[in-house]
């Protein structure tokens, strides 16, 4: 099939062409929708950004991205030069209004060599203290009138509190309709992350014990062994409550928790996932100790390597009191979900780089076997793993072989790279398509980024009004604060982690 007569006309406009996001995801992902036929051969890329760059300068850079960083590797140059030709780069000052005049100019030349409707994109690759003065001159130059076509793309962080998302909301349903407004929360794009849905509801088989008469306790980890990698101005803003909480990690959790939906419809999955953003319980906030905790990274080892704790990076202040390691304890106060905890945790320079959901189910009601056949005994668990390996385990009981009966815990395992062998998409090659193509369902609506913000809001009001007084708390390469064992450790549990290439048998 074709796949070209599935996407319009498009022409994307991004602001912030010169930045590192264009560069190291945006064009890659572009550049391999454009080998995979995802893009209509009327395709214009125009690149807004500072700097004084020639468009041969410009280009080239994009191309050392692009073999840097494209899933396929090094570009060939013949595929290469066809796609340059798409893109355009131009110097721009984007708080002057000539910008939007000349874009709007370009924009209804580009719609009158086309047969048919064009998609108009607005990419804000800027950072997010310029999202809403840009979104404004886009609305004021009536570039966002066509309410089929426009969208608008936002990068996260969406707002920095429930306040200023709201009054951001509100701000841009001044000049778009919601259906044209985009807000990425890129992990919703991953191969993994969309395969939690198919996970569970294109089969019959885990749905009926999905729930609290047959599930322990849900854990998700998402942790970096890098640290601030030069980000240090934007770290000491945000933290790793806002930074992966509020937004990537409460996402998961939905996915997880949320009802079965009717049909894959954008606004059908979104509601659902709003159900479970209203059922979590708010956490009062002279009770935030007793569910949530932080900690800052000191100095360490990672990889062999001697690596410097998080008040020495560049730009960030040598009494630093942002954390960047957050463990939460959530509970859905649903019918479902009573009484399961749902314990979330993201760190910087950490032991591993993963990113993992644990479903950890009940004991057995009644153990028929001896004691010394169960020595080794283990509730089932289920490990979906989004990163690096892709995957899912499943733990139960097996007959060790021998004349006695002998129980120990074995993994069943499905892996993607060994079951699929055709390229993976990169998670900004599907989020681009889908704002190419219309379809909302893997982006945040107004309300499910209100509401994530207002079950984080009474942790981050504590921790902002009490800074802690242990920081740095946890040595670089380690699993983060010994608070966080605790957390989870008082309930009788302890976190879990179960890399792929471990085999963690016994
Ligand atoms: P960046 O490299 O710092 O800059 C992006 C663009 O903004 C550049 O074109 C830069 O122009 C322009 N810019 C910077 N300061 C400006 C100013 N004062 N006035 C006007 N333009 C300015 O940022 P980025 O890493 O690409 O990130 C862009 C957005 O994506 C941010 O909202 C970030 O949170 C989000 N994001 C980024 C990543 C990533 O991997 N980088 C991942 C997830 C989300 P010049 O270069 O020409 O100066």
């Amino acid at each position: 099939m074709d796949k070209t007569i599935k996407t319009n006309p498009t022409v994307i406009t991004i602001f912030g062409g010169t930045g590192d996001l264009t560069w190291r995801k945006l064009i890659p992902a572009l550049y391999n929708l454009y080998l995979d036929k995802w893009l209509h051969k009327q395709f214009l890329i125009i690149c807004l950004g500072r700097q004084d760059m020639t468009q041969a300068d410009f280009l080239k850079k994009l191309k050392e991205g692009v073999d840097k960083f494209s899933r396929r590797g090094k570009s060939k140059k013949t595929e290469w030069d066809v796609f340059a030709k798409t893109i355009e780069y131009k110097k721009a000052d984007f708080a002057t209004t000539t910008v939007y005049t000349q874009l709007k100019k370009q924009v209804a030349a580009f719609e009158k060599t086309a047969d048919c409707a064009v998609n108009k994109i607005f990419y804000l690759a800027v950072p997010p203290q310029f999202f809403e003065s840009i979104a404004v001159k886009i609305g004021e130059a009536g570039l966002a009138t066509d309410r089929k076509y426009a969208r608008l793309v936002i990068e996260k962080p969406f707002g920095t509190n429930l306040e200023s998302a709201k009054a951001f909301n509100k701000l841009l349903q001044g000049f778009f309709d919601e259906c044209q407004l985009y807000r990425i929360d890129h992990y919703l794009g991953k191969e993994t992350v969309q395969n939690i849905l198919a996970f569970r509801f294109a089969n019959a088989l885990f749905e009926p014990i999905w729930n609290r008469n047959y599930i322990d306790h849900v854990q998700i980890t998402v942790s970096e062994k890098i640290g601030v990698e030069g980000r240090g101005n934007y770290y000491e803003l945000n933290g790793a409550l806002r930074d992966m909480i509020q937004n990537h990690l409460l996402q998961l959790l939905c996915l997880i928790a949320m009802e079965p939906p009717v049909s894959f419809n954008a606004d059908e999955v979104r509601n659902r996932k709003v159900d479970v953003l209203h059922a979590l319980r708010k956490i009062k906030k002279e009770e935030v100790h007793n569910y949530a905790v932080r900690g800052q990274y000191d100095e360490g080892w990672v990889e062999g390597k001697k690596v410097i704790g998080y008040r020495e990076e560049n730009d960030v202040a040598p009494d630093s009191p942002r954390e960047t390691f957050a463990a939460v304890k959530f509970f859905i106060d649903n019918w479902r979900w009573s009484n399961v905890p749902f314990y979330v945790r993201s760190g910087k320079r950490m032991s591993e780089s993963i990113s993992v959901i644990t479903i950890q189910f009940k004991p057995v009601p009644h153990q028929s076997f001896p004691d010394e056949a169960t020595d080794n005994w283990q509730p089932n668990r289920m490990v979906l793993n989004l990163q690096p390996d892709m995957g899912i385990r499943i733990r139960f009981q097996a007959k060790r072989p021998g004349l006695q009966m002998q129980l120990s815990p074995v993994d069943m395992l499905f892996n993607y790279s060994d079951t699929y062998t055709s390229g993976t998409p990169e998670a900004y090659e599907t989020l681009l398509l889908d704002v190419i193509e219309g379809d909302a369902t893997l982006f945040m609506r107004a309300d499910q980024v209100e509401a994530a913000w207002d079950i984080v809001m009474p942790v981050l009001n504590n921790w902002e009004a009490n800074p802690s007084v242990n920081f740095p708390n946890y040595a670089s390469g380690s699993n983060g604060p010994e608070t966080a064992e605790a957390l989870i450790a008082k309930d009788g549990n302890n976190w879990i982690v179960m890399p792929f290439e471990k085999k963690d048998n016994d």
